[in-house]
Order: structure tokens, then sequence, then C-alpha cells
């Protein structure tokens, strides 16, 4: 076991058992104060240990690693040092908040300079995003898809159960929880007969999504295994892919995913690592037909991960209106990962890979509109006692995940995003 995930330790932070920070996560993030430049933070509880300042007052000597990369505006330079680093800094402040160990415990004046209530920061965008790819790798969602649009006999393309699908997305328009977006425009054909439109997207959706990290990974025309694929992965976030029903319906032939996909997609802060999701890993779904030599793996692939998503109106009414889990995904991480390398396409460190729509096998763990509302045939009951079959202005998707075993919760913390009218 990693040192850090010992579901006994506890901290002498005053930490309440049901949050998402426990100081078995110790997720990573970027943040600033008023008083603090941008800088590496791990949370725990309702704090950020400033990583700076511990460093500074020199309690992570004892792992040798360039501290400089703590210092930046993004987890970027501190991936670059790879897996070994992560895990040793994470079993480090695992030990210096553990209420057995005295080394930092008993000097309140370095407590107070190393850590700052999370309501006094800002959040930043915790990666320098290089490439996004988005998979399509939950089987229920893409029969759904595959039934409203094409044929429900033949829901699946001939390629899915072979291939992890995916396409390239586009990383600049990658946006920070709590920043809002405008309803999209563009050009969309809604009768058959008559010639396209252009104007505001009508049918604007969320996709409920994880996206996860990378390190840096190998050259140019090297593949990354399947055995391999865990050693190059930092860790995981929140991940809502904003998509425009009907612009995207209306382009994607035969290119696929265009401008009904790259004006928004929206991550959650702080990054959790791998390491910190081991002891929730659970078994996948059984892959038939058999997948090709490449795409095996042995062991648990997939990872127990509660999710959910809530609308919340302009008066502030919150509804659930889907409950998932990660562990329904058919493709997990590590086949996505050795298939997108498979012909030597280079990954780099903070590239983010995102796993298509989460959508499990009951109504109410769709993980879009799309679905939620059968293609706005089945609008959904708000307790406001209005109805949605898309996103409408003034409204907030808010995305949340975690994970829970033996008294231990990992959790996500939250996506936020607020739909403002087309400008
Ligand atoms: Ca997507």
């Amino acid at each position: 076991m990693i040192k850090a995930n010992d579901p006994g330790i506890k901290s002498w932070l005053d930490v309440d058992p049901n949050h998402d920070f426990s100081i078995q996560n110790l997720p990573f993030g970027i943040f600033k104060t008023n008083s603090l430049s941008p800088r590496v933070g791990v949370a725990l509880g309702d704090n950020i240990i400033d990583l700076v300042a511990l460093s500074q007052l020199g309690y992570l000597k004892p792992l040798n690693f360039d501290e400089s990369t703590l210092s930046s505006s993004s987890l970027n330079e501190f991936m670059l040092l790879g897996k070994g680093v992560t895990r040793e800094l994470r079993n480090r402040l695992s030990f210096l908040f553990n209420r057995e160990n005295d080394e930092l415990q008993s000097r309140s004046t370095h407590i107070s300079n190393c850590l700052v209530p999370i309501e006094q920061a800002t959040m930043m965008m915790p990666v320098n995003i290089g490439d996004y790819t988005d998979f399509y790798s939950s089987i229920e969602h893409a029969t759904n898809v595959g039934t409203m649009f094409r044929d429900p006999n033949n829901a699946l393309l001939p390629n899915w159960r072979h291939i992890p699908v995916g396409y390239h997305g586009r990383a600049s328009s990658i946006i920070l929880s709590g920043q809002d977006i405008h309803r999209p425009k563009g050009q969309q054909k809604p009768n058959e007969n008559e010639p396209p439109v252009y104007g505001p997207c009508r049918l604007l959706d969320f996709e409920l999504e994880m996206a996860f990290v990378t390190y840096q990974g190998k050259a140019l025309g090297q593949s990354i295994s399947t055995a391999e694929a865990e050693d190059y992965i930092f860790g995981m976030c929140l991940f809502n892919d904003w998509s425009a029903r009907d612009i995207q319906k209306w382009e994607y032939v035969p290119l696929g995913p265009f401008l009904g996909k790259n004006f928004a997609s929206s991550i959650s802060p702080w990054i959790i690592t791998l390491d910190a999701l081991q002891p929730f890993k659970v078994s996948g779904p059984v892959q038939e037909p058999k997948v090709l030599p490449y795409l095996e793996y042995t062991g648990e692939g997939n990872y127990n991960i509660d999710l959910q998503v809530d609308l919340k109106t302009e008066n502030g009414d919150v509804n659930t209106i889907c409950k998932s889990n990660y562990q329904y995904m058919y493709w997990n991480m590590r086949q996505q990962l050795a298939h997108h390398t498979i012909n030597g396409c280079n990954i780099n460190v903070g590239d983010m890979m995102a796993s298509g729509t989460i959508s499990g096998s009951t109504p109410d763990s769709y993980g879009s509109m799309l679905e939620l509302s059968w293609k706005g045939t089945k609008p959904i009951k708000l307790s406001d006692g209005t109805e949605r079959k898309f996103i409408q202005d003034g409204d907030s998707v808010i995305m949340k995940g975690a994970a829970s075993k033996d008294g231990v919760r990992v959790g996500f913390g939250s996506v936020e995003t607020k739909v403002l009218p087309a400008i």
C-alpha cells in the first residue's frame, strides 16, 4: 500500500470525515491570494497547504527534488519530475499532517505560515494543457446516442467494441470551474427540407465526464503499453464537455466534432492523483469480443467513483438530475492511453484526456440532457415547476464526484459553470 493511503491515518488538522479532501486524498492545485503569487497547493479539509511556504521552512528537504517547481503557475514543471516525486511528496505531507507525528504539529508559527483557508484563495487552472483528447468510452452512452440517431438494432458502430474511439479536441477553450460561458452561436439545420440557419444554439447540453492528466510520455514513434500506462498518468479531475447538439448534428459529417464542442469544456480545480485513487480500483466490464493484444490488461482497470450532476436554476433551486459512476466505463484509462500511443503518437506533460460521457444503464444515470430528456421527448421536471429538455440561459451545471471505502473519502470537489445568454 502507498503509505499516504493508509485508512488509519488521522490528521491533527480538523477535517470533517465527510470532506472530499481527506488526509488520504491530498489533491494538487494552483492557487493565489491577495498576498501570495500563484503556486502549487495541496488541499486538506478546508485548508490549502502552501507548498512554497512548506518548502521555505525546510520541511521538504528530505525529499531532495527541485522545489522551485512549486513556485510555478501550473503543475507542469512539478509533473515533469515524474511519478516518484509525486508519490514521495504525498507520503511526506501525510507524515507531516498525521496526528501521530510532532514535526510540524508542534510549531504553531510554521503551521500558520503554511496553511491558507480555501475560502481566502483563488483557484487557477491547475495545468497548462498542451493537447486535449476526448474519448467515447461509455457503452451505455454510445448505445443511447446510436439508438436515438441511427438504429436501435445496430446502435454501436462496428468499430466500437474494438477501438477506444476518440477525437482531438481543443485545449485553449478548456476553462476552470466558476467561469461563466455564453451560449454559443453557429450554423444549424433545424428543418430537414430547408436551408441551414445561423443563430444561438438551442440545444445546449453538458456531458458528465472525467479527465486524466499525463506526465511526460515517450518520444514520437514509441508506444505506452497498458502495463506502463499508470506510470504516465498524474491524476484526474471532473470534466464538463459542453456540447451544442444542433450545431454538432449538422456539422459532424464526415470529420466529427468541431464547433459544437470547442466553445468550452469546464474542469474542477483540484487534480486527484492516481495514487490516491488506488484503493478504489474495481474490475471493468467484460469486453466481448476479446480485444486485440495491445489493449489487453491485467488486474483491475476501473475506479469506483460516484458522480452526480446538479442543475441550479437562476432562483437558486438545485435539482440533482443524474447519478452515475466512473466504473461504468467500458474502456479504461490504461487502454485509452495505450491506444492513443499505439501508432507512435507522443504525449506530453500536461496533456488532458477526457473519458467521454459517463452514462449508466438506468435513465437516472444518463450523463447528458440529450439522454436524460431522450432527445427532448421526456422533459425533466424541476422543483420550481419548470421543465428542461436542454440547458437554459441562467442555469448552472454542477458536477461532483467522490470515492468512499473503509471510512475514507477521496472526493473531487466540484465543477460549476453558469450559462449566460448568447452575445
Ligand atoms: Ca465528450
